[in-house]
């Protein structure tokens, strides 16, 4: 099944049609099943003759990508990296290398609670491709499995100018280690995508990787692109819409996104690195940011942390904005400042929004 996504291009309002204004028609957009989710690029209506080219060299790019850091297929670089751990380093092309470097970027940046090796974790909780439990596990197993994770137990040294072309070596220190990109492998390929579309000449573009969008220009002369934030409680409804102001980028993590049941609770996809156990008691994060990489790094990261430890780390990311909902009734709706500026919340929930300063 192809997961929801908690953000939605708004593309399909309707024109306006008084008469003496300019008419502008709706964007248009192609989508595509590609990394056990959907693909998008849109572009404004009067554009539509370029949009054939994008979305080909996006197809392919995104395929690539796929292939290359897959943790579903031995044949995949990642899946060379994993079984090598703590036996031998792993030389692999830019793709990997770059990716590897953005994860441990985000992992340093947010003090841990993003970690691309918490994959033995998400596996025992029968994620990625792990068995489903039908017990949960004992503290005992969980922190057997934690002395087998660390983001500083990954050497990556970066590709050096006489090996090009892509030659970075890899090495998971410890035996039974392995990695997960799936907290950012999307954002980051929704950034090398957008690099490339825009090389080619697009100005007014929004690319779309299962929810992590990057923005070119406009939707239309006279409108931002505009993403609507579903209500992590109720998938048919809006909380409300957010711009995105040109070149930037936004991404959502949620419980609702992934989950199993186990002995009546359920427990979602996305691990806490300290305790090796799914975090509970968050709903949903939206997080808007200079690039893909960053927004899908830093939800996942913010998810974990939670708005308290997230005051202390925004410092360290200037421009990232949040909108945080705690897995709570009523819901309310937290958020930073600059998240404000580009986000109005529907009539219902006009009253829940509370500023983070
Ligand atoms: P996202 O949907 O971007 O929040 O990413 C969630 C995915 O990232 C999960 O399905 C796991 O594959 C992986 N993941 C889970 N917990 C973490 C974590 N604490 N740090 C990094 N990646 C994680
Ligand atoms: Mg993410």
């Amino acid at each position: 099944m192809i997961p929801r996504s908690a953000i939605a291009p708004l593309l399909l309002l309707p024109m306006p049609l008084l008469s003496g204004c300019r008419e502008y028609l709706r964007p248009a957009t192609r989508e595509w099943a590609v990394m056990g989710t959907f693909a998008a690029v849109s572009v404004p209506y009067g554009d539509s003759a370029k949009l054939d080219r994008y979305v080909l060299e996006a197809r392919q790019f995104f395929a690539r990508v796929n292939h290359t850091l897959t943790v579903y297929s031995p044949s995949s670089e990642l899946a060379a990296v994993n079984r090598a751990a703590g036996s031998e380093a792993v030389r692999v092309g830019n793709l990997t290398g770059e990716a590897i470097a953005a994860a441990l970027k985000y992992a340093g940046l947010s003090d841990g609670y993003f970690d691309p090796t918490v994959a033995p974790l998400v596996q025992k909780w029968g994620f990625n491709d792990g068995t489903a439990p039908s017990s949960a596990p004992s503290p005992h197993e969980i922190e057997a499995i934690l002395g087998r994770t660390g983001f500083a137990q990954v050497r990556l040294s970066p590709a050096r100018e006489q090996d090009r072309p892509g030659n970075w070596q890899v090495e998971l220190a410890l035996p039974g280690m392995s990695l997960d990109l799936g907290g950012v492998a999307k954002g980051f390929a929704v950034d090398r995508c957008f690099e490339r579309i825009r090389n080619m000449g697009a100005s007014d573009v929004m690319v779309n990787l299962g929810g992590n969008i990057r923005c070119s220009g406009t939707a239309r002369p006279d409108r931002p692109w505009r993403i609507g934030v579903r209500n992590p409680f109720d998938n048919s409804q809006m909380l409300g819409v957010l711009e995105i102001p040109d070149g930037w980028s936004v991404a959502s993590s949620g419980n609702y996104e992934r989950y199993i049941m186990i002995d009546g609770k359920r427990y979602t996809h996305i691990i806490n690195p300290r305790t090796g156990y799914p975090v509970a008691g968050m709903a949903g994060v939206t997080v808007t940011a200079a690039t893909a990489v960053e927004a899908d790094a830093m939800s996942t990261a913010f998810f974990v942390m939670g708005p308290d430890e997230a005051q202390r780390i925004l410092p360290r990311l200037p421009g990232c904005q949040v909108l945080f909902v705690k897995d709570e009734q009523p819901p309310v709706l937290w958020i930073t400042p600059g998240f404000g500026r580009l986000f109005k919340a529907e009539p219902e929930f006009a009253e829940s929004v509370r500023l983070l300063h």
